[in-house]
């Protein structure tokens, strides 16, 4: 008698085994489709169950033509009954159309959407959105909302994504993602996280997830389903980082800094100011950081003027005072020279032990190092740097190159973070001595919103300046909208150079160009000094002019003997002059939010009321007055944090994830702004699942997840085990 053989039961699938399986085994899909679906970057069925609606269509919500009211918004359902494109008056197109359900038709306008006349083709079902308002007696929208249904049936119709390339509608995209959720039934999707934890945040199954993000029965149903999947991106993102973060705790050594010597106290006690609060929980926390076996990685947030030279100088000392050196990198000369000024200026007096001479001390010797320096010179700071006769070396990305050989390197410092990549940072931290790791300290002066931090420099401890020192005076920022606003701007700036104060005038952002840019700096230069700001002593500051020349120009404006400095945005950070008390920034529209308060931040800076004045171009004659957000935010706000979360919420993440998370690992679903709540959630829930267990053995289906989407190359502790 043979015995019956059980078949095992069928493992469910996995995101590998989705990712195993081509598109072309779904039904429908033949060669010129899969084409289009390759197009788009569609291969697998894990690609396109992650092919997430970009929008979804209520049905049960729908109105009839007959039922919409004047000035409401509303969704209908609707054929397109004809359509007509024509140029108006002021050169702006027109598309007409006329559209109507069994109930009634309705007039729609698209201005300046051309191509609406060949996606609105007579007889196409479209759901709209929008709102419709009387004209000429009878109801119109104008530039709704459009998606294209198709036939889709079901009270809630996904819409996918479109391309302008490619021919593919959203009901086949719907179909073909049916078939797929259909084939998976059978053996099910597997779900990477422990269902204590799932529970504990109201989460759903990752099957079901999928089914109802794509296959909704409500819209509530659907938001389910966009938490759990939201949640799931965020938790890969924020697991890689903390496992980062613990490998190289675990892997790397550090230096102990002795966090207690005779240096730092002299220098808090030559300290003219008394140190904020935040500069001291900042101290504390890097010299926590520093007097560990780990070697540091901490990011230091700081608005503009929160005192973070004083901070980095002090972490640098640290290394000094046990006789090592410490580094400083920022992103350009101008401010590698500026920064090196202040740290002498903070060390003057500062004395270290001389070896070679037994009853004396020498001074602390901080020496510049950027492409500039050259020669003799050069070879002069980089034998003094290997001998440890350079205590402090503050340089640009000529500090990570080939050559650069330090004696004994324990803290670093990288200023400005968002402009240097993972691996410079990396190749700082390999210019260490043999296997131990320098200290890293990062420091940016562009807030980033709490979450958006966590997500960026998931992998830094962060430490924040959230408090200005005392006795500054705040900026007042006024928009000036139009040639009335204007002169007061230039009047403010002849008046307040009549006090012996100085000032700023920023230069319109051309993107594109440096060139243009430059050249509408040089005619601006020319016309205020003609004009506006006759009579007054006015310097030029921009990127292309040789270093010695923008250097002298700066000494210049330093020392008072230029009371104006028209420049590009070259001034964005770094410059210190306290005697400035105005800035005019023209064409400020065409800046962003980070950009114009980083710009601000160069006044306000001494004991003098200052004010900022935005200059943005009028409004045309008969054009209805614009807001500008950003413009606003700026006048309401003087506070990087919440400047920061303004700006997150006008622009979304896209910026802030773009140099970041690459590839696969992108957030599809996950909103930074919208899901601030999640993204704490997952951070949280990433430490829980990575600190007992630093590999993830026990989480194997997770684990399997991240080495799918994240590559080893990147990585690398993802692929030990
Ligand atoms: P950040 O780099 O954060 O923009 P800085 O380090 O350049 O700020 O400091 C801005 C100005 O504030 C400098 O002139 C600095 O000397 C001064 N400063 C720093 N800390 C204090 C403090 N605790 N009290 C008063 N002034 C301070
Ligand atoms: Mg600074």
């Amino acid at each position: 008698m043979s015995q019956a053989v059980e078949p095992e039961p069928a493992r469910e699938l996995t995101l590998r085994d989705l990712a195993a399986i081509g598109v072309e085994r779904l039904k429908g899909v033949g060669d010129k489709k899969l084409a289009s679906l390759h197009e788009v970057g569609i291969e697998s069925v894990l690609d396109l169950l992650t092919t997430y609606p970009r929008r979804w269509v209520d049905r049960t919500n729908e109105a009839r033509v007959s039922d919409l009211e004047p000035g409401r918004e509303a969704l209908v359902l609707v054929t397109v009954r004809s359509v007509t494109k024509r140029i108006t008056r002021n050169r702006k197109t027109m598309v007409e159309a006329v559209v109507g359900d069994g109930s009634g038709r309705l007039q729609v306008v698209f201005f300046n959407q051309p191509w609406r006349e060949r996606q609105l083709r007579e007889g196409l079902q479209i759901a709209m959105f929008g709102r419709a308002d009387l004209f000429r007696g009878g109801l119109q929208m104008t530039n709704p909302i459009v998606d294209l249904i198709g036939d889709r049936t079901g009270k809630i119709v996904p819409i996918y994504p479109q391309s302008e390339k490619v021919a593919l509608n959203t009901w086949e995209i719907a179909g073909w993602v049916e078939d797929a959720l259909a084939r998976c039934e059978v053996r099910g999707i597997a779900d990477p996280l422990p269902a204590a934890l799932r529970r504990r945040h109201g989460l759903i199954g990752r099957h079901d997830a999928f089914r109802k993000i794509h296959l909704p029965d409500s819209m509530a149903e659907k938001e389910i389903a966009r938490r759990r999947l939201a949640f799931d991106e965020l938790l890969r993102v924020q697991t890689v980082l903390v496992m980062r973060k613990r490998a190289l705790e675990r892997e790397a050594r550090g230096i102990r800094h002795n966090v207690d010597g005779e240096l730092t106290a002299r220098l808090r006690a030559s300290f003219p100011h008394q140190l904020t609060g935040a500069q001291q929980r900042a101290i504390a926390d890097i010299e926590h950081d520093l007097a560990g076996a780990h070697p540091m990685h901490r990011l230091l947030q700081g608005d503009v003027g929160s005192g973070k030279t004083y901070v980095a100088t002090a972490a640098m000392l640290v290394a000094v005072q046990g006789g090592h050196q410490g580094a400083l990198m920022a992103p350009t000369e101008v401010l590698a020279e500026q920064v090196a000024t202040v740290v002498r200026r903070l060390l003057a007096g500062v004395t270290v032990p001389d070896p070679g001479n037994l009853f004396g001390d020498r001074p602390l010797r901080v020496e510049l190092l950027t492409n500039r320096i050259t020669g003799a010179d050069r070879r002069e700071v980089l034998a003094a740097l290997a001998d440890g006769s350079v205590d402090i070396l503050i340089g640009t990305h000529a500090l990570i190159q080939e050559g650069v050989q330090f004696h004994s390197l324990g803290v670093v410092v990288v200023d400005e973070q968002h402009r240097f990549g993972v691996e410079q940072r990396a190749a700082l931290r390999a210019k260490g001595d043999g296997d131990v790791v320098p200290d890293v300290l990062v420091m940016t002066a562009t807030p980033i919103p709490r979450t958006a931090a966590m997500t960026v420099y998931g992998d830094l401890d962060v430490s924040v300046l959230d408090e200005k020192p005392v006795g500054r005076t705040p900026i007042t920022t006024h928009w000036a909208k139009g040639p009335l606003m204007e002169e007061v701007a230039w009047a403010t700036v002849r008046q307040e150079v009549g006090e012996g104060r100085q000032a700023y005038v920023v230069c319109p952002l051309i993107e594109e160009s440096e060139k243009l840019e430059v050249a509408s700096a040089q005619e601006t230069h020319e016309r205020l000094r003609a004009n506006e700001l006759a009579g007054l002593r006015l310097g030029l500051l921009h990127g292309r002019m040789p270093s010695a020349e923008k250097e002298s120009v700066m000494d210049s404006f330093r020392r008072g003997e230029l009371d104006v400095l028209v420049a590009t945005t070259v001034i964005e950070v770094g410059v210190d002059v306290p005697n400035a008390s105005v800035m005019v920034v023209l064409d400020a529209d065409r800046f962003g939010i980070a950009q114009l308060h980083q710009l601000r931040g160069r006044v306000g800076r001494g004991a003098h009321a200052s004010s900022c004045w935005l200059i943005t171009a009028p409004t045309g004659e008969g054009e209805p007055e614009e807001g500008n957000p950003r413009v606003e935010a700026l006048v309401a706000s003087n506070d990087g944090f919440e400047l920061a979360e303004i700006d997150l919420d006008l622009r979304g993440e896209g910026t802030i994830m773009n140099t970041v998370q690459k590839g696969r690992s992108d957030l599809k679903l996950a909103s930074l702004r919208r899901d601030r709540e999640l993204v704490a959630l997952a951070r949280e829930a990433a430490f829980e699942l990575v600190d007992p267990d630093p590999l993830l053995a026990g989480q194997p289906v997770l684990l399997d997840e991240l080495r799918l989407l994240f590559s080893a190359e990147d990585e690398a502790f993802l692929f030990k085990s």
